[in-house]
């Protein structure tokens, strides 16, 4: 984990936030790098959950919302997290995470360590609106479904959607975290991709969607190079359900910091819908409560764990495996030499005809080896060098990333060779 956080803060993937100022404990900053890979998992999200389906359709709800949205979910009451503080050190700990519990118990070996009566806090972040008393009081949305359970009307009767249906959204979720840390792992404000899939109320089908969407979810991680052992499903006990499942499992990472929940596969029934008060009408006008399956996935959670999967240093090199699709740069273009003039130019040519497609960088300092490296250990796929032979004969040299790898190739395939690799 160390390595990656230095790697992130290094490279421009992840910065704290608002560091001059000391920073601010659970808030992240993404640089240069890390804002393309965030937003190339998002796209791939989008792609494979809105996109390429005729049954889900895309939402953009506010962050804020009328606060009586949050009454009725249930949050205002139930989204809470036990707080215990060890009588020893004085350090705290999430009462729920009970590995992490125990694992600081070791840490006081000898001495029992004795832990304060746990204390509810509500999670839900609050604002307020309006510049007159009694000012409005609200809350940043502490997830990002509510605001599609609260337009399932307007997305029904706006849309040609019929169950079973699905409503897609990403953005961001505020949390006011009493232990936030492991890097982005646990923050305050942080960015989640969900589908709300809606189905008629029938234990069979309750069932069948939930293990169809567990598997997409999977398979999609899996497609994008997670490595199968370092990923598990894991089911919720029923102490630890949230107060809106019926039944819930997680996607888990293998991290550093230990088996690790990402992504959260929800059947919540019709709990949702029917704590809004809304309904459905069937074609033959039968109305009724439909269920949900949801798949809650983190946006800044996967992040870190595409960046963790990809780590790769062995006593050559060090490399950012990540699949071609999640590369921030898919290409880099170097000239092998910066004051010859004749290849600044073609290499020049190459760069600018590929960017208006790809995300590429351009690089002409150094000796070749360097930037070889430097692009490794951001996760570039290839490199194309135009060398004096590119002078000759129109070719350039493509490195692949993961086995140092060079051919020749025609510099007019250049682009139609990578965006291969992108479909
Ligand atoms: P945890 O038990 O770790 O607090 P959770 O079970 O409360 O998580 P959910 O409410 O199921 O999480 O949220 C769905 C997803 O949103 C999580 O799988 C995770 O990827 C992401 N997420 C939730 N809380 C945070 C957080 N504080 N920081 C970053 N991502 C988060």
């Amino acid at each position: 984990m160390d390595k990656v956080v230095a790697l992130a803060k290094r490279r421009g993937f992840i910065y704290p936030s608002s560091e001059i100022y000391g920073g601010i404990a659970g808030f992240w900053d993404y640089g240069p790098l890390g804002t393309e890979l965030k937003r190339n998992i998002k796209n791939e999200w989008w792609k494979s959950m809105v996109q390429l389906r005729d049954d889900v359709v895309g939402l953009d709800a506010s962050v804020i919302m009328n606060p009586e949205v949050w009454k009725a979910s249930g949050h205002l009451e139930a989204f809470t997290d036990p707080l215990i503080e060890c009588k020893v050190c004085h350090k705290r700990f999430r009462a729920d995470k009970k590995e992490e519990v125990k694992e600081h118990e070791k840490e006081h070996a000898g001495k029992k360590t004795e832990w304060t009566e746990a204390k509810h806090f509500n999670l839900l972040t609050e604002v307020y609106l309006g510049v007159t008393e009694p000012k409005l009081k609200t809350y940043l949305r502490g997830e990002i479904t509510q605001g599609v359970f609260v337009n399932f009307k307007n997305v029904v009767d706006s849309t040609r959607v019929k169950i079973p249906f699905g409503i897609a959204q990403v953005g961001k979720a505020f949390r006011n975290e009493i232990t936030p840390g492991n890097f982005t792992y646990r923050s305050r404000e942080f960015e989640q991709m969900e589908l709300e899939f809606f189905i008629k109320p029938d234990e069979t089908e309750g069932q069948k969607w939930f293990d169809y969407w567990k598997e997409q979810r999977m398979q999609w991680y899996t497609g994008l190079g997670m490595k199968k052992a370092n990923l598990r499903f894991r089911d919720h006990h029923d102490d630890e359900r949230a107060h809106y499942a019926r039944s819930a499992t997680d996607i888990e990472f293998h991290a550093p910091i230990g088996w690790s929940e990402f992504e959260g596969i929800h059947h919540r029934g019709e709990w949702d819908l029917s704590r809004h008060k809304l309904t459905y009408k069937d074609e033959d006008n039968t109305e009724y409560t439909p269920w949900v399956i949801e798949t809650s996935g983190g946006v800044d959670r996967s992040t870190l764990f595409f960046l963790l999967n990809a780590y790769h240093e062995d006593d050559k090199r060090l490399i950012l495996k990540l699949h071609p699709k999640l590369a921030p740069y898919k290409a880099a273009v170097f000239p092998l030499l910066a004051n010859k003039e004749e290849m600044v130019d073609v290499a020049r040519k190459i760069y600018d005809n590929v960017r208006g497609e790809i995300m590429v960088a351009w690089d002409d300092r150094g000796n070749i080896g360097k930037r070889y490296a430097a692009q490794d250990e951001i996760g570039t796929p290839y490199c194309i060098t135009v060398d004096y032979q590119s002078l000759e004969d129109g070719t350039v040299t493509l490195r692949d990333r993961d086995s140092a790898e060079q051919k020749r190739i025609p510099k007019d395939t250049v682009l139609s060779l990578i965006k291969d690799q992108l479909l």
